[in-house]
């Protein structure tokens, strides 16, 4: 059993704002984004690291998050989506997505950097790229 903070998402055990699943992804809103719209994309299946994957998952992962990225770049209009692998917290393997200005230099150690306002500004950030890839 995956009783990681993930696999609970996974399970529907704790709720989280979906921006896009099918039968092998999920992909929903980091609750502590470095800036709004930050998205985690993580496998259904459960392994702990990048590692432990098999060579089609991360295939299969790494061609989602690009889908991912260019429909985040057109609907949050940011200038670019950087893409991290950390693992400090949750050891379920997961793809950090953060919109980025150009113009800004927040980074991925900046966590909580950019907080929801309140969770109808996070779901609205989610609807927004959930909208853009249907
Ligand atoms: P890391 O394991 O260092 O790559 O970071 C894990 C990320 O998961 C952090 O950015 C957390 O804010 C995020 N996180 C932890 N719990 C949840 C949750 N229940 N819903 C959404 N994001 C979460």
């Amino acid at each position: 059993m995956n009783e990681t903070v993930f696999g609970k998402i996974i399970r529907g055990e704790i709720p989280a704002v979906k921006v896009y699943e099918n039968e092998h992804f999920l992909a929903f809103l980091d609750i502590n984004p470095v800036t709004k719209g930050h998205v985690l994309l993580i496998p259904k299946d459960h392994y702990t690291w990048i590692h432990n994957a098999p060579d089609s998952c991360i295939a299969d992962i790494f061609v989602l998050a690009k889908h991912i990225i260019e429909k985040m770049i057109l609907s949050l209009k940011c200038d670019y989506v950087q893409l991290g692998v950390v693992g400090n917290e949750v050891p379920h393997f997961h793809i950090h997505l953060i919109p980025r200005s150009l113009s800004k230099t927040t980074t991925l150690s900046n966590r909580g950097h950019e907080p929801y306002e309140s969770i109808d500004e996070m779901n609205a950030y989610g609807k927004k790229i959930a909208a853009s890839l249907i």
